[in-house]
């Protein structure tokens, strides 16, 4: 039967939805997705139904609802309507509500958009990954350069204000990047934000299996901060300004989801793999879409969970908190804290400071602007682990 977070009414922010489908597989992912798409209706229905049984663990209004995956495009719109008007008739909803559809171009035709546009999706977020036919290629994604920039056009037309690109950089030296000229094509799109991730080669992926044969080579760090920086200023030049290592965005259109991570709000995971977080808790469905719909079902246990100490709630306010402009709340960073580790963090604080890595705004600590790319060895600085 459900336990953990059954009893327990938590204040969320956000809900999340794992879609776990892809028409392809990406060579650099290592998500939870099937490519099989047998088990759509089953899993639609598991995941209205963990929606159903989840409701009492919610007493606050839903700020952000994010279809994320996987690629939730790939299902027929109607689909995402279902589970969408799921949310919205059972869950109270926030006036402002910000709903978010991870998107891949190849799925964005003109009927499509305005599906998504006219059940109440508010926020796109599309994988764009690179503005260039051979890197796209060679990463096996399913779309060309083209029809990445039509359809984000097209969704503009369409009505979608609030429109992200996710981009990948730092990808290696064989695949000849023209990334000058990518950037130049990025930023005369109708967007509001960018999210831009370094290529990160994992073991069990494609790539992660060629890096082991010796087959690639990554990118030199020099050349991936060069990288960095010119997006990071051709960005500036179109006012999309960074809030988060890997996050941009034009004044107003920050991701309220994403930020409720960075801000340890509390959200609801749903399906399988989702992660789930309610303060003292988190929990984690396990991903496997066989597994995920048969313990739904039968009413059996499908996530494992784990109870918070205070040293993990610390530890986790550093490093979201470094990640993003603003910093963490440095009174909020003490709180966890008994007399000697505060006596720790202080003291390393200090040697930061004086390697001008950090600075201090009110209350706040903060990645210096020229350094926020350092935030995971300043995170790593400040851990104190448990003993
Ligand atoms: S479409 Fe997205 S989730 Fe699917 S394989 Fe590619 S990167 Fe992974």
């Amino acid at each position: 039967m459900f336990n953990g977070f059954k009893s327990s009414l938590i204040k969320l922010s956000g809900i999340y939805i794992h879609i776990p489908f892809c028409s392809k597989a990406c060579h650099y992912c290592d998500f939870h997705f099937s490519t099989s798409k047998n088990n759509i209706k089953p899993m639609i229905s598991a995941i209205i139904k963990e929606l159903n049984n989840r409701k009492k663990e919610v007493n606050e209004p839903i700020q952000t609802i994010y279809f994320g995956g996987g690629t939730p495009s790939t299902l027929a719109p109607l689909f995402i309507n279902n589970i969408l008007q799921t949310i919205l008739t059972k869950f109270t909803i926030s006036n402002n509500v910000e709903i978010t559809l991870e998107a891949n171009p190849e799925d964005l035709s003109e009927k499509n958009l305005k599906s998504f546009y006219n059940m109440g999706i508010n926020r796109l977020s599309i994988g764009v990954q690179a503005l260039n036919d051979e890197v796209l290629k060679w990463m096996n994604r399913n779309h060309s350069s083209y029809q990445a920039i039509t359809s984000i056009k097209l969704a503009n037309e369409i009505g979608f204000k609030n429109i992200s690109a996710d981009f990948i950089y730092g990808t290696p030296e064989k695949v000849k990047r023209k990334w000058k000229e990518e950037l130049k094509h990025l930023i005369a799109l109708p967007i509001q934000h960018v999210s831009a991730y370094h290529l990160t080669i994992e073991p069990k992926t494609f790539f992660g299996k060629q890096l082991k044969k010796g087959f690639l080579k990554p990118l030199t760090q020099e050349s991936s901060n060069s990288e960095y920086t010119e997006l990071v200023e051709a960005l500036n030049e179109k006012n999309i300004i960074q809030y988060e290592v890997s996050n941009f965005a034009l004044d107003g259109f920050q991701s309220n989801h994403n930020m409720s991570y960075w801000q340890q709000k509390t959200y609801l995971g749903i399906g399988p793999s989702a992660h789930s977080y309610s303060g003292t808790k988190r929990r984690w469905n396990k991903p496997n879409n066989t597994f995920y719909i048969k313990s739904i079902n039968n009413n059996e246990v499908y996530f494992e969970s784990e109870k918070l100490s205070s040293l993990d709630n610390f530890n986790e306010l550093i490093m979201v908190g470094l990640r993003t402009k603003k910093g963490f709340n440095y009174q909020q960073a003490l709180s966890f804290l008994n007399k000697k580790q505060k006596q720790t963090f202080n003291n390393q604080l200090d040697l930061l400071n004086s390697d001008l890595m950090i600075e201090r705004t009110g209350n706040y600590i903060c990645m210096n602007e020229d350094k926020l790319i350092l935030a995971e060895y300043a995170t790593r600085e400040l851990f104190i682990l448990n003993k």
